[in-house]
């Protein structure tokens, strides 16, 4: 086992991770940055990005990654590639453990390390993951004007994304499992005065069906059995997500559904001197500019303890 001792270290590269690691590289605070599984996040998933302020013409979601990687590098951050496998915040310095192999010990830490979309499981769906399915309505929807689309999942996400999509296209259809929706009575009334809304409960997806061209349908299976075919262009799941948390449980404050507590307003933890950015903290807004900009409010709140000013 290596150790290594940092000042500051940042976990996770989605856009909190970068923003963090920019901001910190400017306060002199030498970051290092570990990037997992998935370098650059769940935006890497994404093509094209239009509501990043700065792109008049839209980007990519990897090349705005890069953009972001390039600058936090030219900056000083010195990024790495590893998996968290262990960690112990019970004392400082605190320890974060890469591959079982590499220990760094930093002063303060930032977690960004962010959620992952819940996806069904079907082959098909993988396989037009960006040609027609997608897990983010706010992202993708305005590429689907005036089409057919469904959403998947009858929580308050899928409700809003579905009033939302209703906005833009010609027919919304949500996929309900249950004969019911869990979300509030009040997204379910939004859903249900939305005249461009289908819901089909007791319902779920065989197969998305598609094309070299992308998505073009999807083959819905009955609690009864039946089968019925629906024509779309867009297919969006929103049955949740998760909070990639699980290597920090017992070590920091989660709530009910794994994402880690921050006091509100702030990114700090129950752990002084341990802050937490992006989509890890945030089950509610999930937008790379709220993970941006989260990202620099816990590089100022680390900058700040880091300087004994709290
Ligand atoms: P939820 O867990 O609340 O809902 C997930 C939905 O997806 C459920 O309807 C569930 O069905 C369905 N589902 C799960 N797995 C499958 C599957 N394999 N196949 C088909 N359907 C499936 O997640 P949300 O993302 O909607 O919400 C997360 C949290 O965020 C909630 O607490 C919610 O209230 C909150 N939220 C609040 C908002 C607001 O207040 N404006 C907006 C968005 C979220 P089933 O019901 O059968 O389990």
């Amino acid at each position: 086992m290596t150790t290594e001792k940092v000042r500051i270290l940042i976990i996770g590269s989605g856009p909190a991770g970068y923003t963090a690691a920019i901001y910190a590289s400017r306060a002199n605070l030498s970051p290092v940055l570990y990037q997992g599984l998935e370098p650059g996040g769940q935006l890497t998933t994404t093509t094209e990005i239009e509501n990043f302020p700065g792109y008049p013409e839209g980007t990519t979601g990897p090349a705005l990654m890069e953009d972001l990687r390039k600058q936090a590098e030219r900056l000083g951050t010195s990024i790495r590639t590893g998996i968290v496998t262990s960690c112990d915040f019970s004392a400082r310095p605190f320890k974060v453990v890469i591959e079982d192999t590499h220990t760094v010990e930093a002063d303060a830490v930032i977690i960004a390390t962010g959620a992952t979309a819940r996806y069904l499981g079907l082959e098909s769906e993988m396989k037009f993951r960006g040609m027609g399915v997608s897990a983010c309505a706010t992202c993708d929807g305005f590429f689907y004007r005036k089409k057919d689309v469904a959403v998947v999942g009858g929580g308050d996400t899928a409700c809003e994304e579905a009033t939302y999509l209703a906005s833009l296209c010609r027919k919304v259809y949500m996929i309900v499992r249950k004969n019911y929706l869990r979300a509030s009575k009040a997204m379910q009334d939004r859903v249900f005065n939305t005249p461009n809304i289908e819901v089909i409960f007791e319902h779920n997806t065989k197969e998305v069906l598609g094309d070299d061209n992308g998505v073009t349908g999807a083959l819905l299976v009955g609690n009864d059995g039946s089968e019925r075919t629906i024509a779309i262009d867009g297919f969006f799941l929103a049955i949740g997500h998760t909070p990639n948390t699980k290597v920090f449980g017992g070590q920091i404050e989660l709530d009910s559904e794994g994402y880690i507590k921050v006091e509100p307003g702030t990114s700090k933890t129950n752990i002084k001197g341990v802050f937490a950015a992006g989509d890890v903290k945030d089950p509610h807004y999930r937008q790379a500019i709220t993970a941006a900009g989260s990202g620099c409010i816990a590089a100022l709140d680390a900058e700040r303890f880091l300087n004994g000013m709290e």
